[in-house]
């Protein structure tokens, strides 16, 4: 959760590096048409300072279960690991899309972890998705 002030100068180049969609479920603020959050990767919290470096997009979903949290418990293990990091890693290396595109899989403990700490399959937002890959606007190709 952010708290600090984020000038609009960097506000813009982090949303322009994250491509305007949430850096965990990939949800397209286009497709939403609501803005994605500036989120902190480390919590302010933590110590997380309000500089590029440590900022992402994040849906305001994903970042409400994020709060001030920096790893989850991989549900496959039961061990304690750190989140998914969209600014220093690369998605596809940690998820998957099943089921036509509508379900986030996890393919790492990180990415279990952060599927599970995050919910990326709200029951919503796989609904939402459906719609959204029945019209062409969700594909699992269109990842990064
Ligand atoms: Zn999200």
């Amino acid at each position: 959760m952010s708290k600090s002030y984020i000038p609009k100068a960097l506000r813009t180049l982090v949303a322009a590096q994250g491509q305007y969609r949430c850096g965990y479920c990939l949800t397209q603020e286009r497709v939403v048409g609501v803005a994605m959050e500036v989120e902190h990767l480390i919590p302010e919290i933590l110590g997380g300072p309000t500089e590029e470096a440590n900022l992402w997009l994040a849906c305001s979903l994903c970042n409400n279960h994020k709060a001030d949290r920096v790893a989850g418990i991989d549900p496959l293990t039961g061990e304690a690991v750190s989140l998914f990091d969209p600014r220093r890693q690369v998605w596809q290396e940690h998820f998957a899309w099943e089921d036509g595109g509508t379900i986030i899989l996890g393919r790492t403990p990180q990415g279990r972890a952060t599927v599970t700490t995050l919910s990326l399959n709200r029951v919503a937002l796989v609904r939402a998705r459906r719609l959204w890959v029945s019209v062409g606007w969700h594909s699992p190709n269109d990842t990064q």
